[in-house]
């Protein structure tokens, strides 16, 4: 049996998106940029996929940008808005997604920003109090939080971390890549300046993704040598990806609520199912509460053991794929900077499966068989 469980590191992509995405491989293949039918062909397919999105998420199709991808949206945002504005002093996490940890460790490594970290508690939730000390401290900061956290899952408050940052006139920026297309957003009210997704998290093709900037922070592009997304992104666009990406974020919306349904009761059963049968067994962060985490992600921490040095390499042979993330660094090259920051005990086992519409309960119940396999008889 072949299970895949690695969904948040990416999906499989939708047949119908591909479908979509064909005839711009084949007989749509102009550049958008020129002017004659070919060009215009294409050029209103893109326009299409922007007005989609913005439908999607009811803001306006001049405040979203087409880029590679998250890590390539929070690069602009960042550093478009730390240069823009003038910014001094940027509020983050010790658990962002390294996308946006190593950007700002970089900034602030160059002396261009001063970089400060919100107090997490022990299972990595932000303590808003010391945000708003932060704040009052450093007004007119930039605020980057993630909504999701991609490892342990854990939500984050955007609409009332973007309220205090309004009150204190900080720009905010979350990095929304493992919400996007499992959740709505509607950017009519949330307060928010910078956002961005990627189409691989959601059943759409690698390589594209998307930022949202906010028409009262609009920022100086990042790539130039191109007129191109309105000057913001210099070079020819990645045409099947854009109609990919619009497709897959419809699909997303439209089945929303139905897949949210059916993957928590995968999740939810992976729990009971752990909980009855491995003794000791934990899970890292909020991922346990539904209603606290992603619904796709759960990140179980194991009891002590032999077995954990080679955990996904043993359900790797099993035909499982999941995810790592052991606070230690055995086994990876390097380990987990999120269990390290929440002090994850290193003789502990930490996998993270994570789950699609694609997922069945059969699947679960395989994989609990080969933990409880795995870890027979060991006591914590
Ligand atoms: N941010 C988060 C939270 C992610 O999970 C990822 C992907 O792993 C990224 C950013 C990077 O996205 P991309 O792979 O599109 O560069």
């Amino acid at each position: 049996m072949r299970v895949y469980l690695d969904n948040a590191a990416t999906t499989a992509i939708d047949p119908t998106v591909v479908e979509a995405m064909l005839p711009y491989m084949t007989t749509a293949f102009g550049n958008p940029s020129s002017t004659h039918w070919h060009g215009r062909n294409v050029r209103s397919a893109i326009e299409k996929a922007r007005k989609t999105i913005a439908e999607l998420l009811q803001c306006s199709t001049s405040e979203i940008f087409f880029t590679s991808g998250g890590t390539e949206a929070d690069n602009c945002a960042l550093r478009g808005a730390i240069a823009t504005f003038s910014i001094q002093h940027v509020i983050s996490s010790s658990i962002e997604h390294s996308a946006v940890l190593q950007t700002l460790q970089h900034l602030a490594g160059e002396e261009k920003i001063q970089l400060h970290f919100v107090d997490l508690d022990e299972q990595g939730q932000i303590d808003l109090q010391h945000l708003t000390l932060l704040l009052q401290k450093y007004p007119n900061a930039l605020v980057s939080l993630m909504h999701a956290n991609n490892e342990i899952g854990n939500l984050n408050p955007i609409e009332e971390i973007g309220n205090i940052c309004r009150t204190y006139k900080a720009f905010f920026h979350s990095d929304t890549v493992q919400t996007i297309g499992h959740f709505t957003h509607n950017l009519s009210q949330l307060p928010i300046d910078y956002l961005v997704a990627s189409a691989h998290k959601f059943h759409g093709p690698k390589g594209i993704g998307f930022l949202y900037v906010n028409r009262k922070a609009k920022i100086h592009p990042l790539i130039t040598g191109g007129a191109q997304e309105r000057n913001m992104r210099g070079g020819t666009e990645n045409v099947y990806g854009i109609v990919g990406l619009a497709k897959a974020l419809e699909i997303a919306y439209e089945h929303m609520s139905d897949h949210r349904q059916q993957i928590s009761q995968l999740k939810k059963h992976l729990i009971e199912q752990l909980q009855k049968n491995i003794e000791g067994v934990s899970f890292n962060g909020t991922s346990a509460h539904l209603d606290k985490s992603l619904y796709t992600v759960l990140n179980v921490c194991l009891p002590a053991s032999e077995e954990n040095d080679m955990l996904l390499f043993n359900l790797d042979l099993q035909g499982i794929s999941a995810s790592g993330g052991s606070a230690c660094s055995s086994g990876a090259a390097v380990g987990s900077h999120v269990l390290a920051a929440l002090q994850h005990p290193k003789e502990k086992g930490a996998v993270r499966f994570s789950f699609s519409k694609f997922n069945t309960l059969s699947e679960i119940d395989y994989t609990v068989e080969q933990l409880i396999a795995l870890y027979k008889g060991i006591a914590t």
